[in-house]
């Protein structure tokens, strides 16, 4: 079977772009251009308190600025519209249903604040606390599951989350297209985590899966801080009977000091390198013109 290669840029309108999100996207671009492929854009804009319509305006200014090309978007729509995930619901409660009726999920009532954050890609993994399992043995009956089915579940009560239950000790591998054989242990290096917020919020890794496979991407292009959470998502894919991509994860560009760019708060966006005078060109040539990850 020969599938014709589709990648995708996701950021999250969430502040501008810098040379992080730029040097995994040139990489995906770099992908798609070898395949002969498509690349498409997707607005990943879940997170409806850190987003804002300034950073989407901009996204889109900058990536067109750095050279980035898309097929599909939020700009020029395409088969597989919308392409921005706060207007996608429909797939999302699509796929919780199938994974409440294959009782993957159950409620939990903890307030942690990884149910918060689960709207947003968990880029720092070094925050992550593994789920003790309080809640497993909840029924999985809670009133947010039927709200989040019928989507009547409004952002102001407060219900249950939603949480995967993962196959403790099961060793979860696949092949990176970058960077070779990937290994995690369920229940180890990650717990049952959160796919739906008990604000009535779809968590990342299920919006993140649901759309990959719903636009038929055939490999995902991203930073290697979310092996982890491909791992997870590996799990809502043989979940869902959806067909698991290809994965190609770009190695974290460092400072000096071997902290990860993307954690600094300095770090430049491609505004300010582009007020400053750069070219693109010129910041590629600082990656020494290699593409992330090779
Ligand atoms: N919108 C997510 C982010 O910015 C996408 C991550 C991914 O799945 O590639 O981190
Ligand atoms: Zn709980």
């Amino acid at each position: 079977m020969n599938q014709k290669y589709r990648g995708r840029l996701a950021p999250s309108p969430t502040g501008y772009l810098h040379l992080g999100h730029a040097r995994t996207f040139w990489a995906a671009q770099q992908r798609a251009k070898i395949f002969g492929g498509e690349l498409i854009l997707r607005n990943d804009d879940l997170d409806s308190t850190r987003y804002k319509m300034e950073f989407v305006d901009a996204m889109i200014e900058d990536m067109h600025w750095f050279g980035f090309e898309w097929r599909e978007g939020p700009d020029m729509g395409g088969p597989f519209a919308p392409y921005k995930q706060s207007e996608r619901m429909d797939f999302y409660r699509a796929a919780l249903g199938k994974l409440r009726a294959g009782n993957f999920i159950y409620p939990c009532t903890c307030s942690r604040k990884d149910i918060q954050a689960a709207v947003t890609a968990p880029h720092a993994s070094e925050d992550e606390v593994i789920y003790p399992g309080t809640c497993r043995g909840k029924r999985d009956e809670c009133d947010v599951m039927r709200e989040a089915d019928t989507g009547s579940s409004s952002r102001s009560t407060r219900h249950a989350a939603l949480r995967f239950r993962v196959p403790d000790g099961e060793t979860i591998s696949f092949i990176d297209e970058n960077l070779g054989l990937q290994k995690s242990i369920a229940g180890k290096d990650f717990g049952d985590f959160v796919v739906w917020r008990n604000d009535g919020v779809p968590a990342y890794q299920l919006a993140c899966v649901a759309d990959d496979a719903a636009m038929q991407i055939t490999e995902v292009v991203r930073g290697a801080d979310l092996l982890v959470s491909t791992a997870r998502q590996i799990l809502l894919y043989r979940a869902l009977g959806f067909v698991v991509p290809k994965f190609f994860h770009c190695e974290l560009i460092l400072d000096d000091k071997g902290e990860r760019l993307a954690k600094r708060h300095d770090v430049l966006s491609l505004r300010t390198l582009k007020e400053q005078g750069n070219t693109p060109e010129q910041i590629r040539a600082g990656w020494g013109g290699k593409p992330a990850g090779s």
